[in-house]
């Protein structure tokens, strides 16, 4: 692992502040404290993207979570985003928006990394948390192509690019939903064990996502835990069998985040990456 990054996991891990500038993409507003949560108040210089707007164009979770419009849905998870980064003592973690309607960020594969790479130039930090390629949410992959596609892109310009570390989601354990893990790679894990405070400010947090209510009861306060990103082929699976979010019946499947994928790399002049 990079130098830098092993030592903010070393940091992280000791319960110390990290004054290093750190970036962290996360798909939906909730998946930065689902991963790391606990740790967001230990970054006194951190940017965190925020890739969609959490609200599915097509209405239905709005309508299922008592909202009147996708718009209004869209506001209040910004709403909540912010009240749990209060909740959270994270005011060292500024945050932008990229605001892609949720479940479409697989469509805006290019301009994503595009964005993302500038602002690596523009912050050059220490480390880049990210989600893992699990096939957990299409949004949650195209967050993790989409930091590795800007790595790379800043690797290839010369310049010394940042580790990316993945947090924790969820994907298919065969027919189990699974939290708090990763798919198995050859990579190092670095279990965090949250202390009593650590869960507190943690719950308090999820407390302040009050639509989210019933995804975030699925996930458990004991441990946050953080690796080095594999060097993914995206154009691979992440895993064999159906994908979780391929039982949920969206309009997505594997193969369509594939294709989406293949045409960036090609339109992203990424015709022979590292993973090759
Ligand atoms: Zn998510």
């Amino acid at each position: 692992m990079i130098g830098r990054a092993a030592a903010v996991l070393k940091t992280m891990a000791s319960g110390d502040a990290v004054a290093a500038p750190i970036m962290i993409v996360a798909a939906h507003p909730d998946d930065e404290t689902i991963g790391m949560g606990a740790q967001l108040w230990r970054l006194h210089n951190a940017l965190l993207l925020q890739v969609t707007d959490g609200a599915p164009r097509d209405g239905r979770d709005a309508a299922a979570h008592g909202y009147a419009g996708v718009a209004e849905y869209a506001f209040a998870r910004g709403v909540e985003l912010r009240a749990a980064l209060e909740a959270g003592r994270a005011g060292g973690v500024r945050t932008e928006v990229v605001g892609i309607p949720d479940q479409e960020a697989c469509f805006e594969l290019i301009s994503l990394t595009q964005r993302i790479s500038q602002l690596l130039r523009e912050t050059a930090p220490a480390a880049i948390f990210t989600q893992a390629y699990e096939g957990g949410h299409p949004d949650h992959d195209a967050a993790a192509f989409a930091v590795a596609a800007a790595v790379w892109l800043i690797a290839a310009e010369g310049r010394s690019p940042p580790a990316i570390l993945e947090m924790t989601g969820y994907h298919a354990d065969g027919p189990r939903f699974a939290t708090g893990t990763f798919l198995a790679a050859d990579r190092p894990i670095t279990t965090i064990e949250l202390d009593a405070a650590d869960r507190r400010r943690k719950q308090s947090m999820i407390d302040c996502f009050t639509s989210q209510r019933d995804l975030l009861a699925r996930f458990d306060l004991e441990t946050e835990r953080f690796r080095e990103a594999p060097n993914y082929d995206f154009l691979q699976p992440p895993q064999p069998g159906e994908l979780y979010y391929e039982t949920l019946r969206w309009s997505i499947t594997g193969e369509i985040w594939r294709r989406q994928a293949r045409g960036a790399l090609g339109e992203l002049g990424l015709h022979a990456p590292p993973w090759a």
